[in-house]
């Protein structure tokens, strides 16, 4: 096979394989083959990996931060020059055209090594200067062992996302991909050690969710990141209280995306093909929930229609292809259920609507209107390629119906109205906000959500503080005073 690994985990700077593990088939999604066989991870490799990981935190955070962000940069240099060859074993792993993954996945990764890497030798505490002379300074401190979970939308990029901040400051961390897409990550790992990370630093092991939760629940784990759904984030917060860790949570949304009539129909005709199609409209952060002033609906319908008609479906190694397969078959057979849904409670189907007859798991580009705020899939996130259009008619009513849902992940407005669009953000009740733009997600800001969809921020200096925590030094120039 080949995108076979050499075996299925990475720890302590080589392959490892236990084949007591359960198996776990690789799948390419465009086809239904087999590209990869690996094992799911046994107690004793996680032991292996957390101890490893364990082990080499102690020389990882004494060298200095220039010699740490130094690996990391020519960790994301390795990426850039076999972005290529990354991008295929991506198509292959999440089924994500060869379009998309050249530009946005180990090259987002890079970014984040890039990034982070630049940022290691700048993190330091302050002196705070006391009365009398006294002072206090604070030392910007590694938190130990990460432990790093990931969902399979975007594998590459997640690794290095919780990778990359984690060891700029001083971490180590044992990464577990989703069992979906569990090929990438490794490539990630094998950099790390070629870029010059010492063995134990960024392991990688296998596995279903049990894997993720006895790592989650492991006392020597400082830190957990997970990226998943509202459901799963909510059994690993728990886990991690327990035992008091620290947390980042990216979960799920389902993002209002509002449009007046004074926009730019064919930009906000763009932000909504981008907000609900790309991968496959796999996105967390996707803007699901359009909500189209009256006056402009039929024509930004129209539009959307003619524009989706342009897709290139098809095998996602064309580069030409613009729109390939799920995920897997369970993810298509939930959005074709929600697709239902939309059908049967009444909701107007104005595009698409079908799974695709081929091989692989693909399912149209699909636009509903008239879907009203109460409907199973204006609710629910349904993580594939359905977009909801709901009507609304003032300023007002769109933004209590926008911010109506337990998730706060994003949220954007078109408008060509400078005070509405600020006025706007500033009500949405989302972590991540968008004007007359939508799903840019650069290095340099923060990301994450509010309400249900997480807790804590990725990317930008914020994620620092995720994961490192600041000791306070207390000095004395003077003679300590007691009262007897
Ligand atoms: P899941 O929540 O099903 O799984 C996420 C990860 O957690 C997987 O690696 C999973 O392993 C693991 N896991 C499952 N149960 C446990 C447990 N009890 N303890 C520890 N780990 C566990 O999400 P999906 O993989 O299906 O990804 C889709 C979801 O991710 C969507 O809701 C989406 O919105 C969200 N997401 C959020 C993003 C963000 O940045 N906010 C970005 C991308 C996706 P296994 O797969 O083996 O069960």
């Amino acid at each position: 096979m080949k995108f076979q690994p050499r075996a299925s985990h990475f720890i302590d700077g080589e392959y490892v394989e236990d084949t007591n593990g359960a198996a776990i088939e690789v799948i390419y999604p465009a086809t239904g083959e087999v590209i990869a066989r690996l094992h799911s991870a046994t107690p004793a490799i996680v032991e292996q990996a957390l101890n490893s990981a364990k082990n080499a935190q102690a020389a990882w955070v004494a060298l200095s931060g220039t010699e740490r962000g130094r690996i990391l940069r020519r960790a994301s240099d390795i990426m850039r020059e076999r972005n290529y060859d990354l991008s295929v074993l991506e198509t292959h792993d999440t089924g994500k055209p060869i379009q998309e993954t050249t530009v946005a996945d180990a090259t987002s990764g890079a970014d984040a090594l890039e990034y982070f890497g630049g940022l290691a030798a700048s993190l330091t505490g302050e002196h705070i200067p006391l009365g009398g002379g006294d002072f206090v300074y604070t030392i910007c401190e590694a938190l130990g062992v990460c432990v790093g979970i990931g969902a399979w939308n975007y594998p590459t990029q997640i690794a290095c996302w919780k990778g990359a901040p984690a060891l700029a400051c001083g971490n180590t961390m044992v990464f577990k991909p989703s069992e979906t897409t569990p090929l990438s990550a490794l490539k990630v790992a094998e950099i790390l050690v070629e870029a010059g990370a010492p063995k134990g630093v960024y392991n990688v092991i296998q596995g279903y969710g049990d894997v993720g939760a006895s790592l989650v629940s492991d006392p020597r784990v400082a830190k957990v990141s997970l990226t998943g759904s509202v459901p799963t984030g909510r059994k690993v917060y728990a886990a991690a209280a327990d035992g008091m860790k620290h947390v980042t949570m990216e979960l799920g949304g389902k993002s209002p995306m509002i449009v007046f009539d004074d926009a730019d129909i064919e930009n906000a005709v763009s932000g909504a093909i981008l907000g609900n199609f790309y991968s496959s409209g796999q996105v967390c952060s996707n803007g699901t929930r359009v909500f189209v002033q009256k006056g402009i609906k039929e024509a930004f319908l129209k539009r959307l229609s003619e524009r989706l008609a342009h897709a290139k479906i098809g095998d996602p190694m064309d580069e030409d292809v613009s729109f390939g397969p799920m995920v897997s078959e369970n993810q298509m057979n939930i959005a074709l259920g929600y697709i239902e849904k939309g059908k049967a409670e009444g909701a107007r189907l104005v595009y698409g609507g079908e799974r695709i007859e081929r091989d692989g798991y693909f399912v149209q580009p699909t636009v509903f209107a008239d879907v009203t705020d109460n409907m199973t899939i204006a609710r629910e996130e349904i993580f594939g390629p359905v977009m909801s259009v709901l009507d609304f008619e003032t300023e007002e009513e769109v933004m209590a119906r926008a911010n109506d849902t337990e998730f706060g992940l994003a949220a954007g407005v078109f408008t060509n109205d400078l005070t509405r669009a600020h006025r706007i953000v500033a009500g949405f009740e989302a972590g991540t906000c968008y004007i007359n733009t939508y799903n840019l997600a650069p290095v340099e800001a923060p990301f994450g959500g509010s309400k249900m969809s997480g807790v804590g921020r990725e990317n930008s200096k914020l994620a620092i503080n995720h994961f490192s925590e600041m000791k306070t030094v207390y000095v004395s120039m003077n003679d300590v005073e007691a009262p007897y």
